[in-house]
């Protein structure tokens, strides 16, 4: 997945834990093999390559996917589409590459869940237009601590914590009070001379819940002409990261909701973003912008 997973359970038996520990490993690893678009026996490299020929069958998990993707589209009016990809995966973050305005230009039709159909007898999916890419990466991660959480709580564990870069899923207390979660501060992120305490802009008690971040400092470059900052949220509508959020934390039940909750909200930007979740029940979100205000939704304020 491109980032650090990492699992805490509470258990008093230590080899019984350790083989927990690689079961949840196993499992993130298969999540990944599955839906990694940069593995070209991935099944979602083979969608890829061949959903425009004809549709193409997937498991139940895939399928399952790509729906609560187009759910999130459409509650979105478009900021979180799977087919970004189409011109997002012409960015290469690591060596600094972005596309140019005509390669964006050419692909961006592209652009559009609309451009995708779904079949629920033969439970297929078929694209319209031969240039559409699809990328899983703002829900696969907030799916796999879900369904690590989910096996662990299945073996009788009642404490855990499981991350997968800015993606949390709590089951249960931290024996006896909260989790206290970090929300990292976007611009000392990496900062070699800061501690982990130091990199949190705030910390959130959390008990059996879900928290997802979405910031504009996973993976970015800073463009050598513009001085911009290239990031890897990708607004649908330009084919280009947006610039009004740093970063944006979404939490609730489910990492399955708030992980793309959240990368649609940092497309969203503060206004729009707020709108969209202040009609999920049971999800808030703390917004963190550009010229570092940080705003919230009004379940996490007091009332005046
Ligand atoms: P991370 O935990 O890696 O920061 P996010 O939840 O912030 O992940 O989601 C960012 C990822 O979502 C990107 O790496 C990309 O795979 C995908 N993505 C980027 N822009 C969009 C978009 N507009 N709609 C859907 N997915 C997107």
């Amino acid at each position: 997945m491109g980032t650090e997973v990492s699992a805490r359970i509470h258990h008093d038996q230590a080899e019984e834990a350790r083989l927990l520990l690689k079961h949840v490993r196993e499992e993130m690893q298969r999540i990944d093999n599955t839906y990694s678009p940069y593995k070209p026996n991935s099944e979602l490299s083979r969608v890829n390559r061949l959903a425009s020929q004809a549709p193409q069958k997937v498991s139940d998990e895939f399928y399952a996917l790509i729906k609560k993707a187009l759910w999130v589209y459409e509650r979105s009016a478009g900021a979180f589409d799977i087919t970004y990809a189409s011109v997002g995966h012409l960015y290469n973050y690591r060596k600094a590459e972005a596309p140019t305005d005509d390669e964006i230009k050419a692909l961006k039709p592209a652009i559009g869940s609309v451009g995708i159909t779904l079949n629920d007898r033969h439970q297929s999916v078929y694209f319209s237009d031969e240039r559409i890419k699809i990328d899983l990466g703002g829900l696969a991660k907030g799916y796999a601590v879900d369904s690590a959480i989910t096996l662990l709580a299945k073996s009788g564990i009642k404490h855990a914590s499981v991350s997968a870069g800015g993606d949390t899923r709590l089951l249960g207390d931290y024996v006896g009070r909260p989790w206290m979660v970090g929300i990292k501060n976007p611009r000392l992120v990496g900062a070699s001379s800061n501690n982990w305490e130091e990199q949190q802009v705030m910390k959130i008690p959390m008990i059996n819940e879900a928290i997802s971040t979405s910031g504009d400092y996973e993976r970015f470059f800073i463009d050598d002409d513009t001085r911009e900052r290239v990031h890897h949220i990708i607004d649908p509508g330009t084919g280009k990261s947006t610039n009004e959020m740093m970063s944006v934390s979404v939490i609730g039940p489910e990492g399955f909701n708030t992980d793309p909750l959240s990368t649609a909200l940092f497309v969203l930007g503060f206004e729009k973003g707020l709108e969209l979740i202040e009609k999920i029940p049971g999800y808030e979100a703390i917004f963190i912008r550009r010229d570092g205000q940080v705003k919230y939704s009004s379940g996490l304020v007091n009332p005046e």
